[in-house]
């Protein structure tokens, strides 16, 4: 059943719906440009904006090219590399050159023929397409175009450039671009009249045929934004605003009940620490204490770095809702979190006669009733578990408080859950992600928003080097040194794009080197693959020292507390985001010995990933590093966007687009209070937008009240 205006139906059909879209190519462009494995829509290859243009005065030579954007090369084919037998997966190769360099051209699953036909060898050819640096080597994966010199002769001066998939050439996918244009239906106006005429913006769909026309706008010149563009980037952020000032208005209007008592638990809690609170914290328990008191919900994130001590500022809060004769529930993102938690917060809790209960998944049948009867008749104050404790059959007696620990792994909807358990229940995020203003804004939309930007004193800074993977017999001789000291060391294997396996592969690889080297014994292994009982087993094994090495693909990065771990090693560290460098190191420099991170790197290096590297070196601010990710890299890579479930843009970039964030707001915001029902004759326009940008769940609540 879709609530979907039928206006809408020629944009939401398959692209196999389009001329000459037969089923080979449909697939190719599901791949693409469907989400979640969906089939791609007329929608999504509308949406798919072209990189750039290309033209014939953009040839350059193949070592002056940039890396990273699109280029045309005039190069001749110097050799061929099909993959080998034994690894049929492997992609087909081709260099090809000119007389300043040259540059390996990828394909995957293309036949081999087809590659032979177009790239003979010794030809001349015009190559299009984006250079990358690959183990310090340019290569450029699927090009754009492959011309030869009559072809190239005919092509126009200058076409558009799209993302490519294996099997659907750029020029191809021009020219269904075109057809899908011509679906476009009238649509009414969404955007305000007068905001509109002052940026200039054309209509919705004028706006798409312009940004697939890249030629007819001035390239990269930042100075002169497109207004076609622009326009789809206002669209975009809008429906992300009002999606999130929709799904947060009910929670707004209903009336919160008073969720904090006389500050008693609290400070019995405050007083048997062996440390005073920062004054971050105590600023954080302060805001969260006035929301608790206050008429309306709490939806407030907690944000602070790793080790800036979250967990107590999180109990300090439950402890006030139990104050006030309510539960409290805390929601970790993985088993072995929560039960660390739980430990943590029964530690502090239980001399102040707080009852602190564990509720995961993976209880036992009888612990878990007898727990879950406890919830409901109230016998338990603070619930510490995993998501096992949104589930239906989970009940509180009264549930005052939700906390959710990394929310970036839940979604909107889950938090919505857990709110629903109980009446009027405040709820508090807790995000160890350094999130700069503007994507705060765009992913946790007019949130109220607590930062512990001061760390505990007594932390000492964690020393980081940057070192050459050619010297990691020297890596592995200190790793010796600290294991005989009594360290604990981590030790992460590089991210490699390819695959899963192949990821995994490194891993086991670098683990039998390690164990051969440091010993069988002190060496574990924990990757993604494992399943959860298996993974947390190898994590506790590294908590207890029972081994001193665990060599793992990212899985650590959740924010497991091992104190005595004062070592961490990345591999090929240059092909991990900053913001996972940050959330990796972290690990480290929890307790009150030294610690060393090491970045080992492949050389040689961009300019790019080099200042990423310098900076990780420099600093171990969060914030500051989230926002020389942000300057570095776009928002899209920021934050592993897609790992953590934070929608990358698909118009926006939010390092050109920051005032439209902000003004996207503030629109957001007086429409829902005018017109929350999006009734009015805007408001039924904007309803268009919120299912065009896939931002329809809003809607759906305001149906079901
Ligand atoms: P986060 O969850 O923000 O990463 P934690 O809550 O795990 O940080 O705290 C990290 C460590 O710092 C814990 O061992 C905690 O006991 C300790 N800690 C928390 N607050 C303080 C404080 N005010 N002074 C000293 N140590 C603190
Ligand atoms: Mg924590």
């Amino acid at each position: 059943m879709s609530l979907r205006p039928s206006l809408l139906d020629p944009l939401f059909a398959p692209v196999s719906s389009l001329p000459g879209v037969g089923p080979r190519i449909a697939s190719a462009l599901d791949r693409l440009l469907g989400e979640h494995g969906q089939t791609a829509r007329i929608l999504d290859l509308l949406f798919h904006l072209p990189s750039g243009a290309v033209s014939r005065g953009s040839l350059g030579s193949v070592r002056d090219a940039p890396i990273g954007e699109p280029v045309t090369l005039a190069v001749k084919v110097a050799a061929h590399r099909p993959s080998p037998y034994a690894r049929a997966r492997a992609p087909y190769r081709v260099l090809v050159e000119d007389e300043t360099g040259d540059v390996t051209l990828v394909f995957f699953n293309l036949p081999r023929v087809r590659i032979e036909q177009m790239l003979p060898l010794g030809a001349r050819r015009l190559v299009s397409g984006t250079i990358e640096l690959w183990d310090g080597h340019r290569q450029m994966v699927h090009p754009a175009r492959i011309m030869d010199e009559r072809q190239a002769a005919e092509a126009p001066s200058s076409e558009p450039v799209y993302g490519l998939t294996e099997g659907v050439s750029s020029r191809l996918i021009g020219r269904y671009v075109g057809a899908a244009l011509k679906r476009v239906p009238d649509l009414p106006e969404w955007q305000d009249t007068a905001w509109r005429e002052r940026n200039g913006f054309p209509a919705f769909g004028e706006a798409l045929a312009a940004a697939h026309r890249p030629s007819e706008q001035p390239q990269g010149d930042d100075s002169a934004p497109d207004p076609a563009r622009r326009r789809l980037a206002y669209d975009e952020l809008l429906a992300t605003q009002l999606a999130l000032a929709l799904v947060r208005s009910p929670m707004r209007r209903s009336a919160g009940r008073v969720n904090a008592g006389d500050g008693s638990l609290v400070r019995r809690i405050v007083e048997t620490l062996p440390f005073p609170l920062t004054g971050a914290q105590r600023r954080a328990v302060e805001e969260i204490r006035q929301d608790l008191v206050a008429e309306t919900r709490m939806l407030r994130l907690l944000q602070g770095d790793v080790g800036s001590g979250k967990t107590l500022v999180a109990l300090l809060a439950m402890a006030s809702a139990v104050e006030a004769g309510r539960q409290a529930a805390l929601v970790a993102p993985t088993e072995i979190l929560a039960r660390q938690h739980a430990e943590r917060i029964a530690a502090l809790a239980d001399p102040t006669g707080l009852r602190v209960a564990v509720v995961t998944g993976r209880d036992r049948p009888a612990e878990r009733r007898r727990s879950l009867a406890a919830l409901a008749a109230g016998d338990i104050d603070i619930a510490v578990g995993t998501h096992a404790l949104m589930q239906e059959e989970v009940a509180f007696r009264d549930l005052g408080l939700a906390v959710i620990d990394e929310q970036h792994r839940f979604g909107v909807h889950q938090r919505l859950t857990l709110g629903r358990k109980g009446e009027a229940v405040d709820v508090l995020v807790m995000t160890a992600t350094p999130i700069p203003r503007t994507l705060a804004l765009t992913s946790f939309g007019d949130m109220d928003i607590s930062v512990l930007d001061e760390k505990p004193p007594g932390r000492q800074p964690i020393d980081t080097r940057l070192v050459s993977i050619e010297r990691i017999e020297q890596v592995t001789d200190a790793i010796a040194r600290a294991l005989a000291a009594g360290d604990r060391v981590y030790w992460v294997c590089p991210l490699v794009a390819e695959s899963e396996a192949v990821d995994l592969a490194a891993a086991e690889e670098r683990h039998a080197e390690l164990a051969e080297i440091l010993g069988p014994d002190r060496v574990g292994l924990v990757h993604g693959r494992m399943k959860g009982p298996e993974k947390d087993a190898a994590m506790e094994r590294f908590q207890r020292g029972d081994i001193q090495v665990l060599v793992s693909t990212t899985v650590i990065e959740v924010g497991v507390d091992v104190s005595a771990a004062t070592v961490m090693v990345i591999e090929h560290a240059e092909r991990f985001g900053l913001a996972q460098l940050h959330q990796l190191r972290g690990r480290i420099g929890r307790g009150d010995k030294a610690s060393t991170c090491l970045l080992l790197y492949k050389g040689p290096l961009g300019e790019t990933a080099k200042a990423r590297l310098e900076t990780m070196r420099r600093t171990e601010n969060g914030f500051e590093i989230a926002e020389e990710d942000l300057r570095l890299r776009g928002e899209g890579e920021l934050l592993g966007a897609r790992q953590s479930g934070m929608a990358a843009f698909k118009m926006a970039r939010l390092d050109i687009d920051a005032d439209l964030l902000a003004a996207a707001r503030d629109d957001a915001r007086l429409i829902v209070e005018r017109d929350c029902e999006l009734t009015s004759e805007r408001g039924r326009a904007l309803r268009l937008l919120l299912y065009l940008f896939d931002r329809d769940a809003g809607i759906r609540l305001l149906r079901a009240g």
